[in-house]
């Protein structure tokens, strides 16, 4: 039995814009994700992207002080317990782990890409820097996992438009006995998907079967699948499906290095976008994993960084939990496809 994926088609009547006097017919899709029942709307028309990217010189030039800078980190922030990290922080090639000072979690730390470079464009995020930043963020919640098994996710915010206060580069992770609600939701959904009959498929491997190589399917890299969702909940979304792993620090080494490789193709085609702002969330499967849930890792862009940009946070987005989206997912992976040898 395939994932229905329901697409409710709507023709609306408006005028036009270049001579109002004249109604014109429009197209709309409002597409219903199989899993989570959330919709999003794909529109046509007016495209809500920029076109050309703004200068960045100043807002990312070398500050003052910057507490993640090397020279300032080890004095700056703080260390985790011997039992976490023996060494105070963890480290993996330039990336750096410490604590947050901003406790929106049980426990939560901050992980840098690179303390080397106070500022790291989309195309500086490479495999190495993106994959030695999961890598010791892994460690770290393997670490807090052998103390107890929680809700952990690993986040970013990159550029003020995500939410960022800080300009270095940098990701957040989260570890509590609570978790998220999108997170429980979809960790939820998963585990009663089919009504969690034993003889079927989890929803994540029945996924992955069936868009591989349809119109939504961008490449795969070891046991990573990356793919557009066929209902997004943010713009230029894609999505990392890592077989098999059931939490986030069941993430091996080459699956930290094989995300890092795809993350950084998205992050490349961001750029060519013109785009320079993104959200991703790693969501790991809560403190009893089973064996129906993969981890997912989720990345979208954000608004660019210009005064008076429109900014792509709606009243749909915040108010409605709905996306309105004006590039079709499967236009996407067709610009993405390329970059991964598709
Ligand atoms: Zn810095």
């Amino acid at each position: 039995m395939a994932i229905e994926m329901t697409e409710h088609r709507i023709t609306a009547r408006v005028p036009e814009l270049t001579n109002p006097t004249n109604v014109i017919e429009v197209p709309l899709s409002i597409r219903v994700d199989p899993l989570t029942g959330h919709t999003s709307r794909i529109v046509s028309g007016t495209k809500l992207s920029p076109t050309e990217r703004p200068d960045l010189t100043d807002l990312t030039a070398d500050p003052p002080f910057c507490p993640f800078c090397a020279g300032t980190i080890e004095r700056a922030t703080g260390t985790f317990p011997a039992e976490v990290a023996p060494e105070g922080r963890i480290r993996r090639g330039n990336a750096v782990v410490v604590p947050n000072v901003l406790a929106y979690s049980e426990f939560s730390s901050v992980g840098l890409y690179d303390t080397t470079r106070h500022f790291l464009d989309l195309p500086d995020l490479t495999p190495a820097r993106v994959g030695d930043l999961l890598g010791a963020l892994v460690e770290y919640t393997g670490a807090l996992h052998r103390i107890r098994p929680m809700w952990s996710s690993i986040n970013a915010n990159y550029l003020p438009p995500s939410g960022s206060s800080l300009i270095h580069p940098h990701a957040q992770s989260a570890h509590d006995d609570v978790g998220t609600t999108l997170q429980r939701l979809l960790v939820e959904r998963s585990a009663a998907w089919r009504d969690g009959s034993s003889g079927e498929g989890s929803f994540w491997d029945e996924l992955v079967a069936q868009e591989q190589g349809g119109p939504r399917w961008v490449g795969r890299i070891g046991r990573v699948s990356f793919l557009t969702p066929f209902a997004p909940i943010g713009f230029h979304e894609v999505w990392a499906v890592v077989d098999g792993s059931r939490d986030v620090d069941r993430l091996t080494d080459a699956d930290c290095a094989d995300l890092g490789k795809g993350m950084s193709r998205v992050f490349g085609t961001y750029r060519d976008l013109s785009l320079t702002s993104f959200n991703w969330a790693l969501y790991g499967g809560g403190p009893a994993p089973s064996d129906r849930w993969s981890t997912l890792l989720r990345i979208v862009s954000r608004s660019n960084a210009e005064p008076m940009y429109r900014s792509d946070v709606t009243y749909f987005e915040k108010l409605h939990a709905e996306a309105m989206i004006d590039l079709a997912p499967e236009d996407l992976a067709g610009t993405l496809r390329p970059h991964f040898g598709g």
